[in-house]
């Protein structure tokens, strides 16, 4: 598949989309005109890529809703060379919005037919991640912690406890928490033991579980 002039007009239409539902920031509209969303999906479901919703990727998983990736992106307020980690890799697309934002991305996936997948695409397009792991995230990335932000891109039960020590101190914690329906929550790091929460809305996701192996 390619990138065309019709993709990127498209890309444009869908950042004006998501800034009409208020997202502010600059570069995260600036990063969903710029990455191929497109190239996330399997060709069959091309036609997909431009709208404002999730869509379903492989085993059972989804590409969050372009919306859902910029408001997340928005609340971790990245700044060049934050050390990120992504819980959830899925479809890499997050991932490719992190570094278009020029973060050191670390990013853990817990099925591994997708995180095979998706850690080969990253080599074919050129996306360098810092760290592709397969493995579980609730145990975070203790070796590589602490970071600037964490999200997690799938919906938790109740905050990831392990999460929460692996951030700096005004490091920034975003993650939907709740079964069905999840609440978007922001934790940020006040000092060793202190966490402020903030909560942000109703949003959908697939379930966060945990990876026994
Ligand atoms: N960021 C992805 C969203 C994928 S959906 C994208 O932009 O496409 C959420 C992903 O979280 C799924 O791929 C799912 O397998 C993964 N996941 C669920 N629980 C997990 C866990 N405990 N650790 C790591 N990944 C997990």
């Amino acid at each position: 598949m390619k990138d065309t002039h019709k993709h990127q007009g498209m890309r444009r239409q869908l950042a004006e989309t998501v800034a009409a539902k208020g997202i502010t920031d600059k570069k995260v509209l600036d990063a969903i005109r710029a990455i191929p969303r497109h190239l996330f999906l399997d060709s069959s479901f091309e036609d997909h890529a431009y709208v404002d919703k999730a869509f379903p990727i492989r085993a059972g998983q989804t590409i969050s809703q372009p919306f859902t990736v910029a408001f997340q992106t928005e609340l971790l307020q990245v700044g060049p060379n934050h050390k990120v980690l992504e819980i959830g890799t899925g479809s890499g697309y997050q991932t490719a919005v992190l570094l278009h934002l020029k973060a050191k991305v670390y990013t853990i996936e817990r099925q591994q037919e997708l995180f095979k997948k998706t850690n080969l695409f990253f080599e074919r397009m050129g996306y360098r991640p810092k760290k592709v792991v397969f493995g579980d995230g609730y145990k975070g990335l203790p070796e590589n912690a602490p970071f600037d932000s964490i999200i997690v891109t799938a919906g938790a039960p109740e905050v990831p406890r392990a999460l929460l020590g692996q951030l700096k101190i005004g490091g920034r914690l975003v993650v939907p928490i709740g079964d069905d329906e999840q609440v978007m929550t922001l934790f940020v790091r006040k000092s060793e033991k202190e966490f402020e929460k903030k909560e942000l809305g109703a949003f959908r996701f697939v379930p966060m579980l945990e990876n026994k192996n």
